[in-house]
């Protein structure tokens, strides 16, 4: 099986096709497993839910859906994202809130804990330092675990009481093997690694191989539609930074 892993895409129509697109030229897959944050920030909630409904699939909450439909408290966001956040709620319908609240806070596919934030608090926590990810390496008991909501694309490895965080390298194909590993896509909708194209993986699971990819996508197209939707100046500016 070939599995389409991304997170964060957060109402990014465009990124979010740039990259099927791009992983269809590179032979397909068969699923795609969501890590999280499908909606907030962006122009396009609605159409983001609707086209990755059409594919088979698992996906997690991410604390930007879980807020879209008032299962958050929006005193926790900074006034950007809630700016977001609220418009994002004013636009999708019943069917779509339900199914963002129904979504699973972790769940485990194959050797894979797939969560947002961290397996220990899969709403809250960026795993972003080698403290937090030795912890979180106690609190999974499958060989790997798929982490999102920092945007920022890792591999991560235990070692001794710590952990250390590799650079993904893009479009090669690395084997897994039977290490316990913590690993990060990067985020879809909205890069903070300084390079603003678009993120994702595929995974074939038949040999453990992983390879992580970068697509361009019409920015200024995602850009137009923000800030005519009135959506905040800063998250309509970030996208070309990818900051
Ligand atoms: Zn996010």
């Amino acid at each position: 099986m070939r599995v389409l892993i991304l997170s964060d895409i957060h109402s990014n129509l465009e990124a979010f096709q740039s990259i099927l697109y791009d992983a269809d030229s590179k032979g397909g897959f068969d699923e795609i497993w969501s890590l999280g944050d499908l909606v907030g920030y962006g122009p396009d909630p609605s159409e983001c839910i609707k086209l990755i409904r059409q594919y088979k699939g698992k996906s997690v909450a991410g604390n930007h859906d879980l807020a879209a439909v008032g299962e958050l408290e929006l005193e926790a966001f900074n006034p950007y994202a809630k700016a977001a956040i609220e418009w994002t709620t004013s636009r999708l319908n019943k069917d779509e809130k339900a199914f963002l609240k129904n979504l699973p806070l972790t769940l485990e596919v194959e050797d894979f804990t797939v969560v947002h934030g961290s397996p220990r608090d899969p709403i809250w926590e960026y795993l972003v330092t080698p403290q937090s990810a030795a912890a979180n390496f106690n609190h999974f008991s499958t060989l790997r675990c798929l982490v999102g909501h920092s945007h920022i694309p890792f591999i991560c490895r235990p070692k001794h009481e710590t952990a250390v965080f590799h650079d993904f390298p893009l479009d090669e194909p690395l084997n897994l093997g039977s290490e316990r590993l913590i690993i990060n896509p990067g985020g879809v909708g909205q890069p903070r690694d300084g390079d603003p194209r678009t993120n994702y993986m595929i995974y074939q699971s038949k040999d453990a191989i992983i390879s992580h990819h970068r697509v361009e996508y019409d920015i200024p197209k995602t850009q137009k539609k923000m800030a005519d939707r009135g959506l905040p100046k800063y998250l309509v500016d970030r996208l070309a930074h990818g900051r």
